[in-house]
C-alpha cells in the first residue's frame, strides 16, 4: 500500500516496515519480523522488481521486531544493512522480556511474535554504521536524525523532498503493548531512557515533515510538530507499574521512572487540558509555555475522564 510518494507500507496491524522506491531501486526501512519475508517477495512482484533491486535496509533501531528478516535480505540481495553506530553492537536483535506481556492488550503482539519467529531473529552479521546528520547514499537518500531514548541509536530517517519521516519506535501511533493509539512514546519500560526519548522529540518536530510513518500504528499526516505535541501530552506508562514486578521494569538496561519535569520545544500552544479520545483513559497534564516556546511538563498525568 502506497502511504506517501513512492513509499509503501508492509507488515501487519501491529508492526510496520516500509519500501522506498527511487528510479527502480529500493530501500527498506526496517525489516519487520522474520516471518514477514514472503511479504517482501510479494512487494517486489507488485513493484515489478526483483530481489537484486534492493540496495539497502536501513534500520531505525536494533530491536528484533525491526531487524526481522534483515539478515536474510542481506544474504539474498545486494543490499547492505545500515544502522546508527550506537545500535550497531551486540544490541542488534533485542527481544522484549516476557514480563512486558502481562497486559492482555499485549497478547496480540506476543502471538504475532511467536507466529513470526521473533525469538529466532537472526543476528545481522555485517552492518554499515551511520551517524546523526548523514544523508545516506541509498535510494530515497534518507537523512538521519538521531533520536536517542527508545534505544541509544534510535533514529528518524527523513525524506525531505517527499515530506516524510520514518520514526521507528521513537514516536509511534500505536503502542502494541497497551493498544493505545495516537502519537506517543512507547511504554516506558520498553525504552532505554524515556526522559531522553521525550527530549529527542524536539528534533523530530524540527524536521517539519507532513507525514510521520512510525514503526507501529497508522501513518500520521498532520505534520511532525503536531505529532510531537500529541506525544508529549500522552503519558508514557511504566511497563509494570501495576504488574507483577512493582517498582520498575528493565528492558534495555535502565529502570522505568517518572521524572518530575521534562522539556521539549514544540510549536506554539497554550496552557490546556489534553484529552485523548482514542484511548480508554483520557489524561490531563499541566503544561506551561514560555516565550521561547519551551514546554515544561510537570507532575504525573492526572486522570480527568474515563471513557467506556
Ligand atoms: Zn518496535
Amino acid at each position: 500500500m502506497e502511504v506517501a510518494d513512492r513509499v509503501y507500507r508492509f507488515g501487519s496491524r501491529l508492526v510496520n516496515w516500509f519500501v522506498i522506491e527511487d528510479a527502480g531501486r529500493l530501500t527498506l526501512i526496517d525489516a519487520g519480523m522474520p516471518g514477514h519475508w514472503p511479504q517482501l517477495l510479494v512487494a517486489l512482484r507488485r513493484l515489478g522488481a526483483r530481489l537484486d533491486a534492493v540496495d539497502a535496509i536501513v534500520l531505525t533501531h536494533s530491536h528484533a521486531d525491526h531487524v526481522g528478516f534483515a539478515e536474510r535480505a542481506r544474504t539474498q540481495t545486494p543490499a547492505t544493512v545500515r544502522i546508527h553506530e550506537a545500535d550497531s553492537g551486540s544490541a542488534s536483535r533485542k527481544i522484549p522480556p516476557l514480563h512486558l506481556f502481562w497486559r492482555p492488550t499485549s497478547w496480540p503482539l506476543l502471538a504475532e511474535s511467536l507466529r513470526s519467529g521473533l525469538l529466532a531473529t537472526p543476528k545481522v552479521e555485517s552492518m554499515v554504521r551511520f551517524g546523526d546528520g548523514d544523508v545516506l547514499n541509498v535510494p530515497g537518500r534518507p537523512r538521519v536524525v538521531h533520536l536517542p531514548g527508545h534505544t541509544a541509536g534510535s533514529c528518524a530517517l527523513v525524506l525531505d523532498d517527499r515530506g516524510v519521516a520514518f520514526t521507528g519506535d521513537s514516536l509511534v501511533t500505536l503502542d502494541p503493548f497497551t493498544a493505545a493509539t495516537g502519537p506517543r512514546l512507547m511504554l516506558s519500560g520498553v525504552n532505554e531512557d524515556t526522559e531522553e526519548a521525550r527530549r529527542s522529540l524536539s528534533r523530530l518536530a524540527e524536521t517539519g515533515v507532513d507525514t510521520v510513518l512510525p514503526g507501529h500504528g497508522e501513518p500520521w499526516r498532520g505534520g511532525a510538530a503536531a505529532a510531537v505535541d500529541h506525544a508529549l501530552n500522552s503519558p508514557a506508562r511504566c511497563a509494570d507499574a501495576r504488574g507483577p514486578r512493582r517498582g520498575g521494569a528493565r528492558y534495555a538496561g535502565r529502570r522505568c521512572s517518572t521524572s518530575p519535569a521534562v522539556t521539549a520545544t514544540v510549536p506554539p500552544s497554550s496552557t490546556r487540558t489534553i484529552s485523548a479520545p482514542s484511548t480508554r483513559t483520557a489524561v490531563a497534564t499541566p503544561v506551561t509555555v514560555s516565550p521561547a516556546r519551551r514546554v515544561t511538563i510537570t507532575g504525573r498525568p492526572r486522570v480527568v475522564q474515563r471513557a467506556r
